[in-house]
Parts: C-alpha cells; structure tokens; sequence
C-alpha cells in the first residue's frame, strides 16, 4: 500500500482565514470539555498510538539504511505540518503539537536532526507517517521472511484505524456542536479530502 503526502494544517489552509493555532486550540478546548463523549476517540488513538509503536522498528531498520545514502531527502518544512486529523489524534493522546508558523518551506524540516526525526513516530505529521519513497519500499520489499508482509498488512490496519478516528471524532463533534452553534467551524473543511487518494 503506497501513501502519499497530504496537504498539511498551515498557519491559514484551505484558503481560510482560520489560523492554525485557532484550529488546534478549539480541537484542543473540545478535548478538555467532552472527555467523556470522546472517550471513543481516545481509545482508538491509543491502539493507533500503539500500533504505529508495532512497526517503527521495522521502518527505522530500512531508513536507517536507505535514508543515508539519500541526496533528494523528503524530510523539508512543507511537509511536516500537521491536518486537522492530526490535531483530532493528537489531542485524543491528551499531547501537544508544534506550531509551525513562518519557516522557509523548501528548507530541512525544523524537527530532523543528525539522528533523523527528532519526534516520535506515533506523532509524526500523518504525511510523514504516511509517506514512503519508492527506493525506500524497494528496500523493505527484500525484508527475509514474511517481514515485508506483515509491515504492509499492519499498515493497512493503522490506514482503516485512522479513518475511523477521524468519523468517531465526527460523529461526536456533530452532536456536539448542534448544541454549541459556534463551534461549528473548525475550519477543517479538508477531513474528508486529506484522506482521498490522489
Ligand atoms: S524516505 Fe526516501 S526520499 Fe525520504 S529521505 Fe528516505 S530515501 Fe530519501
Ligand atoms: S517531522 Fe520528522 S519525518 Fe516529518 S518531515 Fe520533519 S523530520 Fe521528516
């Protein structure tokens, strides 16, 4: 299964003037007060949490090999910025994200470091998560053993999870904001199409 980057949460997205600070604030602030009705959507984001956990090992033994030698490294601004599906789980896990206002986009990412990524996989932008260059895949298609298979089939499980992370937490918000009227914009008008394939 081969992913691509999605369009990130940038300071204003979706030709919105909604900042993305506000968006994060409002998912974060709805978090604080619906614990309970969005108890569902906690709990899938801790197995998602988990399972990204499951197979970081197999994709750091690959990176660490193909990553290094790479001249073209994917790893710049424009594409660690956050979607509002990201916000949804990362406030879920009760975490914080990083705002990403003002960085020149086609410059390295602000996050990598000489050891690579400086955060941990399970909250990583979905577009890095997401995201596998086809040298990397040719790389962990030759894995021994069923390796390769199993990554791909837990991916699949983590792609399904996501999806329903983000209708849990809409079904939720839904009920929720038909009492709370000016909740209603979260200017993440992008949910549904960050997840369509290109
Ligand atoms: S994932 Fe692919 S493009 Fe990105 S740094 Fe690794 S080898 Fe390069
Ligand atoms: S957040 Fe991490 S994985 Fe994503 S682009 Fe930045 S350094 Fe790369």
């Amino acid at each position: 299964m081969k992913n691509h980057h999605v369009n990130g949460t940038r300071d204003h997205h979706e030709g919105k003037q909604i900042p993305f600070s506000l968006t994060a604030r409002l998912i974060e602030d709805i978090f604080q007060r619906h614990k309970e009705k969005l108890g569902g959507v906690t709990d899938l984001s801790l197995q998602f949490n988990s399972g990204m956990q499951e197979i970081d090992a197999f994709i750091q033994q690959n990176t660490g090999v193909v990553c290094n030698k790479c001249h073209k490294k994917c790893c710049v601004n424009r594409h660690a910025c956050y979607t509002c599906e990201d916000l949804v789980y990362i406030y879920a896990l009760g975490l914080k994200t990083q705002e990403y206002g003002g960085r020149d986009e086609s410059q390295p990412c602000h996050f990598l470091s000489g050891g690579g990524c400086r955060l941990e996989r399970a909250i990583r932008p979905s577009g890095c998560n997401w995201y596998f260059c086809d040298a990397l895949y040719a790389r962990m298609e030759t894995a021994p053993g069923s390796a390769y298979a199993d990554f791909d089939d837990s991916l699949q499980e983590l792609c399904s999870l996501w999806m329903e992370i983000t209708d849990e937490f809409l079904a939720q918000f839904n009920a929720i904001a038909a009492h709370e009227m000016h909740m209603a914009d979260l200017g993440c008008s992008s949910y549904r199409r960050a997840r369509d394939p290109e």
